[in-house]
């Protein structure tokens, strides 16, 4: 799937995802408002139908004088003009309020117009271990007229709606989650991506390693198959050297390569010993990155803050991460390399500091160049060889010592990579 068709699924599926969840609210808006009107309508109609049954109790044929009205959205009082027996009330309202199927809780009270106070007031609640309130008068605020009327309060009008719309929450309860999958399955597609993509460029690098070795090999064996070479020794010799090299060389590639695929599968197992840091590096750079570098015009500095360091680590792994880490500090330096490393004994553990003053890291990129085949992307061409493994494994020893490996650069300035090795971890 190509860059483009990947990119257009994303900007389609966040689209619709925005699309669906703004309908869904909307819709959901307008859900509310229509179970309020509802609820209003189902209401009106049973007070009114509790005042005219209060009237008629009371003998009185003016059923027109009763008047409901609606306040707020859950408060009503409802205008009888006449007495009004609390208890019938109570009776009353249940009924008549159930026949609408309105069965939350409320609470009523009565306004005598004589002492011009809201008499009587109760709590009626279906929730059968409901402890029942007190009745806050300040919830039927007075009417002024001089008239008996009734009040009636819903405090749990918002619970109730809301069960009402108990649909419209399942509802959105599956959008989200096929909203959910949807956004998974981008994250995957854009995963396998990035695998085939590494992938790929793996192979290529790969082909890369392996084509110049082998043309030299080709080359110096087809010179080898001259009988003429015999006379010349020191021809023959030169270049059975050179078939020796190169094929040293891919042995290493592919000794390099498997050993990342096996640590991945069965994992690394270390052999801990003493080892005095001073000599170790002093082994490694002497032998073979001093004569190279300055065979380029370049140096290598070891600065140690003490020559008796000592460390307790995988000798041979252990080498290899410096290795690793000052061969890429010469591969990827585009003038004449000079390269530092530092070191410093600590109370915790030891850092060693390796500083070069090559090409740098762009910042976005810092956070995965320790990641396995991650390489900076430079175009469809890699001048510099490698397949993106030994940052992956140099992390991978410095954990496994208990340590960490930190990275600091710049574009164009230089790289600083700063190990620290603890000194009582458990390997
Ligand atoms: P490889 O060198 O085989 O590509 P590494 O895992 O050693 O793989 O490095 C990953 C990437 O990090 C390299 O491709 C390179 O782009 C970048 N890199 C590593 N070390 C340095 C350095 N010292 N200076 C600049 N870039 C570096």
């Amino acid at each position: 799937m190509s860059n483009r068709v990947i990119r257009i699924i994303f900007v389609l599926s966040v689209c619709c995802a925005v699309l669906m969840f703004t309908t869904q609210y909307f819709w959901i808006k307008k859900a509310y408002e229509l179970e309020k009107n509802i609820f209003n309508t189902h209401v009106t109609i049973a007070l009114k139908n509790v005042a005219d049954q209060i009237l008629r109790m009371n003998e009185n044929t003016s059923l027109t004088d009763s008047i409901v009205s609606h306040v707020n959205d859950s408060y009503y009082t409802v205008q009888v003009n006449d007495k009004i027996d609390s208890t019938a009330l109570e009776y009353l309202l249940k009924r008549e309020l159930l026949a609408q199927q309105i069965k939350t809780d409320f609470e009523y009270s009565v306004y005598d117009c004589e002492s011009e106070k809201m008499k009587y007031g109760k709590y009626v609640s279906y929730e059968r271990t409901y402890k029942k309130p007190d009745v806050k008068m300040e919830s039927f605020p007075k009417k002024l007229h001089g008239n008996n009327y009734f009040a009636v309060h819903f405090p749990k009008l918002d619970n109730y709606l809301t069960k009402e719309m108990t649909n419209w929450f399942w509802s959105t309860l599956v959008l989200i989650i096929f909203l959910i999958v949807l956004a998974y399955a981008i994250f995957i597609i854009f995963r396998q991506k990035r695998l085939s993509e590494i992938q790929k460029d793996f192979v290529n690098n790969m082909t890369h390693e392996f084509k110049t070795p082998l043309a030299t090999i080709k080359l110096s064996s087809e010179v080898l198959k001259n009988p003429n070479i015999v006379q010349n020794p020191e021809r023959l010799l030169n270049y059975a050297t050179i078939i020796n090299n190169e094929t040293l060389h891919l042995t290493n590639q592919v000794e390099r390569v498997l050993q990342m695929a096996k640590s991945n599968k069965e994992g690394i197992k270390l052999n801990i010993d003493h080892v005095v840091l001073k000599e170790m590096l002093d082994e490694i750079t002497e032998r073979k990155y001093k004569p190279l570098l300055r065979s380029r015009g370049g140096d290598i500095k070891v600065m140690m803050d003490s020559d008796k360091t000592e460390m307790y680590v995988d000798k041979l792994h252990f080498k290899n991460v410096i290795s690793n880490l000052l061969d890429n500090a010469i591969k990827y330096c585009d003038r004449t390399p000079m390269i530092e490393i530092r070191t410093q004994d600590k109370p915790q553990g030891v850092q060693i500091t390796i500083k070069d003053n090559g090409i740098g890291i762009d910042k976005k990129d810092l956070k995965n160049i320790f990641d396995k085949f991650f390489r900076v992307s430079t175009g469809n061409v890699h001048k510099v060889k490698g397949f993106g493994l030994g940052l992956n494994y140099v992390k991978l020893i410095c954990k496994l010592h208990g340590g960490e490996i930190k990275v600091n650069s710049e574009l164009g300035i230089g790289s600083e990579f700063t190990i620290f090795i603890p000194k009582n971890h458990k390997s």
